[in-house]
Parts: C-alpha cells; structure tokens; sequence
C-alpha cells in the first residue's frame, strides 16, 4: 500500500502540490488533470525523485526516505520526458536500464524476452531507436519500467503524443499488466484510462478535486454524460466540482 501524508511542494512561490494525502491499495489509478496540475510533480515525488517540502509518501506504512535500494527493487517508473539513446537498440537499452536495476546477467534474457512481449516489441527489438514511432518509443519505457516484476508501477503520461491507435495499445498493455500491483498512470485524456482505471484521481492546481470509481463518479456527478462530461465540467469551467450539467 502506498500512502501520500500531507505531501506539498512550492517551486519559489508556485504551490505545485498543496497537502495532498491519498492511499494506493493494488489496482489501476488514474490521475488525470491538466497540463501544469502537478501531476508529474506527484509522480516525481512517489517516486522518489523529488523530496516534498511538508509531508512524506509511505510504502507499506515505512517512509520511503528510510528504504532506500528495497523502495527501487519494488518500483518501476517510466518519467514524461526521457531521452531515449537512438543509436542503441531497443534490447540494448533494456539491458542497459536492467543492468541498473541490478538484475542478473543470467536472468536478464529471460526478462527482456518477457517484458518485450508484454507490450509486443519483439519484432522491434533489435532496430535502432532512432527509428522508432512514438509509440513503440512508448512501449520500450512501459517495457522498462516493468522489468523485474516491480509492485509499484508509476506512468507519467504514457500517451502523449500518440495517435488513436496506439493510445488504444498502450491502454491495452496496461490493462494487461493489472493484478497484485498497484499502477498509478497520469494523463489529461480521460479515454485514455476511463476503461481500464480502477479508481480516477482528479487534480487541479496541486490540489485532489475528486476521487472514485468512474461508476461513482457518475453517481456523485448526476446528470453528466460520462467521465468526459464530468471532466469538462470540472475542469474547462474552472468550477469547483459542482456539478452545472
Ligand atoms: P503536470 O505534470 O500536471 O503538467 P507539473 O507537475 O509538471 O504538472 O507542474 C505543476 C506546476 O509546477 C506547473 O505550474 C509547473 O509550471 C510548475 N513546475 C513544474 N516543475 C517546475 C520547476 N522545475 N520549476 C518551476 N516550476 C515548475
Ligand atoms: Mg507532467
């Protein structure tokens, strides 16, 4: 389980994060939000990347600035922006990145072969990354972050930038990955994780608006038209959760 404890942080005077406190039990969660809401700013600071100015994040009731390498053994993040090396090949950079997760030579081919096939790359392999779509550029960081069957698994916007079609993939291969871990995905596109997320966080200006399953969500929002209806409310009429609809 992983909690959030009144977790703030401020960039000079801009509050990103304003005392937010969630708990993540195994599922699929959706933090959805618009650009600039924080979202990469929590992912950063679950992560371990970022230290929060007031409050702490908690792995299985243990703050996470006391576990150390146990914390990275059990986590798997793919950040918004990371520069992939285009002259490696995929299977290079995966046996790069395994390499720093410390898993062993003698299991590494085992776990390329499977974390390929889990978000269907093995025919891509062994191309150069430079020669990748956005999509297959997508699919290689899901691929990385979940080597070494990690129980938290954290996807900065793992959409951005694609198209329909592979938006559906990568929906699909994280739907896939589901049972036994706890896998938080951001994005500011509600159909990207409206069928697949298991609860929906929503964030505005560093702060939780709302959260729930989209099926209590819609309760909650009587009248709205779906999680999008919800959203546009929420969010393009800058209201305060109220629903007008
Ligand atoms: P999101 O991922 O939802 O787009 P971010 O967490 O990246 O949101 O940003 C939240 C807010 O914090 C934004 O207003 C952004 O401009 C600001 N911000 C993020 N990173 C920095 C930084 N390194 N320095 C200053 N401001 C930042
Ligand atoms: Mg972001």
């Amino acid at each position: 389980m992983l909690k959030l404890c009144d977790v703030s942080k401020k960039y000079k005077e801009k509050n990103a994060l304003n005392h937010v406190s969630l708990t993540f039990r195994t599922g699929i969660y959706g933090l959805l939000g618009p650009n600039g809401a924080g979202k990469s700013t929590m992912m950063n600071i679950i992560t371990g990347n970022l230290l929060p100015d007031n409050g702490y994040v908690a792995w299985k009731e243990k703050d996470i600035r006391t576990l150390g390498a146990d914390y990275r053994s059990i986590l798997g993040y793919a950040p918004q922006q990371q520069g992939l090396y285009d002259s490696f090949t995929g299977r290079r950079f995966l046996s790069y990145m395994a390499a720093l997760k410390g898993i062993s030579k003698k299991e590494m081919p085992g776990e390329l072969a499977r974390v390929l096939a889990c978000v269907n790359m093995e025919e891509a392999a062994d191309q150069a990354i430079g020669a990748y779509s956005g999509g297959m550029k997508q699919r290689l960081l899901i691929a990385q972050a979940i080597m070494g069957s990690p129980e938290l698994i954290v996807l900065d916007e793992p959409t951005a930038g694609l198209d329909p079609k592979e938006r559906v993939r990568i929906r699909e291969n994280i739907k896939a990955l589901a049972g036994g871990k706890t896998i938080l995905v951001s994005t500011h596109v509600v159909s990207d994780i409206e069928p697949i997320a298991d609860e929906i966080i929503m964030i505005r200006s560093g702060s939780i608006i709302d959260q729930g399953t989209v099926a209590g969500l819609m309760v909650k929002y009587e009248g709205c038209n779906g999680l999008e209806d919800i959203y546009m409310r929420v969010y393009e009429e800058g209201g305060d959760g109220t629903c007008t609809c």
